[in-house]
This record gives C-alpha cells, structure tokens and sequence, in this order.
C-alpha cells in the first residue's frame, strides 16, 4: 500500500515535483482542491502530501522519505493528524462535517498541523458545503485541507474559489497500459483496457466482467467477414453481437470498442500492425493492409460517425445492421 501511494511520483511527477518544492520552502496554502478523474492519483497525492508535511527524513527536495516512522502512519491509514473523510453513501453529510469541524477546531493530537482529505467533494450536500466553507475561510491553526473531485462543475462556485485548484496530469495510454499491467491485467488486453479507460478500477472490473473480451472477439470475426466480403457479417450482428448486449451500457462498451476499431484501421494503415485488436492482428492486418487507401478512409469514417448508433431511439441491432451493409458496400468496390 505504502508503495503504491509512492508510485504517484511516477504517474503525477509535474505535481509531486511542484508540491515538494513548496513543501521544502513551506509554503503550502491551507486548501487545495484536486481534480480528476478516478484513478488519476488524486488521493495518493494528498497523502503523499501529508507525509512531506509529518516526514522525519525529507529529502532535499522537499519529497517525504516514504521510509520513517511518520510516513509509514500516514501510508498505512494511522496517523491521528491525517484524516480521511469518504463519503458516506451519496453524500457528505452534516455529520460528517460535524464530525470536520470538531477535528478543525482541535489543534493537532500531536501539537502540529493537520491534514484533512475530503474525498468526492461533489458530494457535500450544499449544508454541509456552506459549514465547511466558514473553516476553509478561516482556518485555525495549521491546517492543509485537501478536496479531491472527479467534477467540479458540481461543487459549489464558492468553495472552488476558496481553494487552490489544481488538475490532475490524466495518464498517457501508454502509462495507463502499465499502470493496468502491474496490477496483473495482461499485457495485450491492459492496451485494449487503456484506450477504453484512465480508471484502473474499471479496467479490473471491465477484465474481471470480461464482455469486453467476448465483444471484441465478436468484433474481430465480424470485421473479417466484411473485410472478406462475406455477408454472413450481417448474420453476425443478430445472432453473435446483440446477444451479448444486456445492458444499455453494454451498447456504449460496443460504440467504444467499434472508435478502437477504427483506431486500428489506422494503425495497420501507418505500420501494418494492430494495438488494441493486437490479439487478431494475424488475421486482420493482411487483409485491412491489402485495401486500397481511399476504402480504409471511407471504413473509419463509417466507423466513426456514430450519429445514428448513439441517437436514443433507435433500434440498436437495426443501426448495426445498416452500417454492415454500409462497411460491406465501402469494401466491396
Ligand atoms: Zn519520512
């Protein structure tokens, strides 16, 4: 655990970098506001903070050891001045923030500062968003105080203008690809996982669900049969894809899967090889790289252009059917 929080060296070096030169010349405001999407770090870096703060052993940047006493109670969760507030249930409740503000008007356990991380600050109800503005405003003693939101628009203009926002650096594909690797999703599919998400906890459930798999399976053999002109591609959609399709949320798993797809149209087109669909590049790549230019184009685009696929109401299955017969009459030229 402790090590995984230090990692945030690596996925956020731009922020932990400015962070440790302020930690060294002490110049911390009393409240930051961190925004991004889950999985960005936003957590580790507030707790990455809170050890600058308590280190016994800084280094001379200002960075926490990671390794001393203090940092360690940070790291695994037992430090009595860094406190952790999650959300309980969908929301930050008036207790919660009682809870706040009685932990504010205390001066640290240990006579020094206190850190207080606020995780989903969306979801302070605007009660308890108005108590805790009065503490931003006027802290007592030394006080850092960390917001994380993965959606700002959300909270309140007045918090946001009492804190320091500071947005999360989002994680290249390829860092994410390994950021998912070392967390036991194989390598081939943590690039699939990647282009589809930033989360790595929606990448272990995407792998644990395992549909996207079987959707791409499903994608992969279609793609050869139009690409073979086969029309039993057509078939495909009634009797192999839509089956797998559940959910409304399956469909826009589908849509996403169907943009990486075109993606890879692309990228067999510049080095003849397959990223995302890597898994099927031996019988894809000959086929899409034996296609005359202007139909690869015309297949992006129809892969793309999702108008249809995405309106509401329409019938899904009918929508992929069409543009089957669209992709077949692309490549049947
Ligand atoms: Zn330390």
């Amino acid at each position: 655990m402790a090590e995984k929080i230090f990692e945030i060296t690596k996925q956020q070096p731009f922020l932990t970098n400015y962070f440790a030169d302020l930690l060294q010349q002490q110049q911390l405001v009393h409240a930051y506001l961190l925004a991004g999407p889950a999985g960005s770090g936003k957590r580790s870096l507030a707790l990455w903070v809170a050890a600058g703060l308590f280190c016994l052993q800084p280094a001379a940047s200002g960075a926490p050891c990671g390794k001393c006493e203090e940092c360690q109670r940070i790291l695994t969760g037992n430090h009595p001045d860094v406190i952790d507030v999650v959300p309980d249930g969908n929301s930050v409740k008036v207790e919660q923030t009682r809870f706040l503000k009685s932990e504010f008007s205390k001066s640290g356990v240990e006579g020094r500062r206190k850190v207080i991380i606020l995780e989903a600050a969306e979801k302070l109800t605007i009660s308890a968003a108005n108590s805790l503005l009065k503490f931003i405003e006027e802290p007592s003693g030394q006080m850092t105080f960390f917001l994380l939101a993965q959606n700002i628009s959300q909270l309140l203009p007045t918090i946001i203008s009492r804190c320091q926002l500071l947005k999360m650096v989002i994680p290249s594909e390829q860092q994410r690809s390994q950021v998912f690797s070392q967390a036991q999703i194989p390598s081939g599919k943590a690039d699939l996982l990647a282009g589809l998400t930033v989360d790595l906890q929606i990448a272990q459930q995407l792998d644990q669900n395992g549909l996207v798999y079987q959707l791409s399976d499903k994608l992969a053999e279609w793609y050869l049969k139009i690409l073979n002109n086969d029309w039993l591609s057509m078939v495909d959609i009634q009797a192999q894809i839509m089956p797998l399709l559940t959910e409304k949320k399956d469909h826009q798993l589908l849509l996403e899967l169907l943009e990486l797809l075109a993606k890879d149209i692309i990228n067999s087109m510049v080095n003849g090889k397959l990223h995302y669909f890597a898994k099927y590049e031996e019988q894809l790549a000959p086929k899409l790289t034996q296609t005359a230019f202007k139909q690869q184009l015309a297949a992006i685009e129809l892969l793309l252009n999702q108008t249809r696929l995405r309106q509401a109401n329409i019938n899904f299955q009918n929508a992929l059917e069409a543009l089957t017969l669209q992709l077949l009459k692309c490549y049947d030229r």
